[in-house]
């Protein structure tokens, strides 16, 4: 492991001043991800700013939104009670990922910022376009089992890991930020990047960017929504799909709006909005829940060990959806 300095900041300008010091700093969460990185070799920081200090409340605002702090821990987040009753699917991705110990130490922030785990890019032996821009991609030809079938490109097929971004983008979350240049607040749909030919850079945060916290603008009908995770074992295991979902159904069994997005598909959180657009105004049954899952993966290409992917995609969108048809208002 490489020498790096600690510091601890309790404000988020200490945290961006810091950063601005040396251009190898990198704020430092719960450490799942990081430190893990840090002791592979893939991340060599001279400096880590320790960010936990930073607000990590969960607030209920007037107008029906949710402020989360960006230090909130994914334990904190997932056991509130009104996200618990209001935001089902948040909770339940939450509790699908990692263990208790690793949700108790990581944080909203670091989920966000999490980074792939393709197997290539943590083995410093393998070709990864995403480690070394240019170097090549082993997994095209490699074990690509758990790797994207949305948006790849020739040059990356990793997908995001986290299971809380999908229901994030689901529910149009905000991802509010500060920096050297000011505060802004960007879509968490428009955060991450599909690969194209810079897997290297993996979102649209400026250098030095802070993560303050996430807002979740209100959304009543989330009351009925769910988070479902395919995976090869039952737990402490990444998805090969999931889908977090929540529709609004009228008494005539119409889809009067439905939010639906994907997991361990694609090189960021999926929002599938194809499928969204041909469910709205439709009867909520099983024609047109797979017409909607047809159009959305239409698109969809697999590899040598992952083609299966697309079959097993459509139908978990076609279960979740079932499933949340029967729960009733
Ligand atoms: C064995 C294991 C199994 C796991 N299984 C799952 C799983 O099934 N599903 C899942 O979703 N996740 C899983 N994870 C990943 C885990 O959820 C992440 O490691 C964790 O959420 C990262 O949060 P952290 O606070 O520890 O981040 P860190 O490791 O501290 O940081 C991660 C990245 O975020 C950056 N960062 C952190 N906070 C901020 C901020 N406020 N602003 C800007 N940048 C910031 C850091 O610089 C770093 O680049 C697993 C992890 C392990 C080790």
């Amino acid at each position: 492991m490489n020498i790096f300095s600690y510091e601890r900041a309790s404000e988020s300008s200490t945290a961006i001043n810091l950063a601005k010091s040396n251009v190898a700093a990198k704020y430092l969460a719960g450490g799942t991800n990081l430190v893990d990185l840090m002791r592979e070799t893939i991340e060599q920081p001279e400096m880590l700013i320790d960010v936990t200090h930073l607000p990590g409340d969960i607030e209920r605002r007037s107008d029906g939104s949710l402020l989360i702090g960006a230090a909130a821990t994914n334990t904190a987040l997932a056991a509130d009670p009104h996200v618990r009753s209001a935001y089902p699917l948040l909770t339940r991705s939450i509790l699908a990922g990692a263990s208790a110990q690793i949700r108790n130490v990581a944080t909203v922030g670091g989920n966000i910022l999490q980074r792939t785990r393709c197997r290539y890019f943590y083995d410093n032996a393998a070709r990864c376009n995403k480690r070394r821009p240019e170097s090549g991609c082993d997994a095209r030809e490699g074990f690509n089992r758990y790797h994207a079938i949305l948006g790849a490109s020739e040059a990356c097929v990793a997908t995001h890991p986290s299971d809380m971004c999908v229901a994030l983008a689901a529910l149009d979350a905000v991802v509010h930020l500060e920096g050297p240049d000011g505060s802004r607040g960007i879509r968490l749909l428009d955060l991450h990047r599909l690969p194209g030919d810079r897997p290297d850079i993996e979102t649209e945060l400026q250098p030095n960017e802070l993560i303050t916290a996430v807002e979740i603008p209100p959304l009543p009908f989330a009351r009925r929504s769910t988070y479902r995770k395919v995976r090869d074992r039952a737990s402490y295991a990444f998805a090969l799909v999931s889908v977090a979902a929540a529709v609004d159904i009228d008494d005539k069994g119409i889809i009067r709006d439905v939010r639906l997005a994907l997991g361990g598909v694609a090189h960021k959180p999926w929002r599938a909005l194809k499928a969204e657009a041909v469910l709205k105004g439709q009867a909520a049954d099983l024609d047109s829940f797979r017409a909607a899952v047809e159009e959305e993966l239409a698109g969809a290409t697999g590899l040598r060990d992952n083609e299966f992917k697309i079959e097993l995609a459509k139908r978990t969108i076609v279960a979740v959806l079932n499933e949340l048809k029967g729960e009733g208002a």
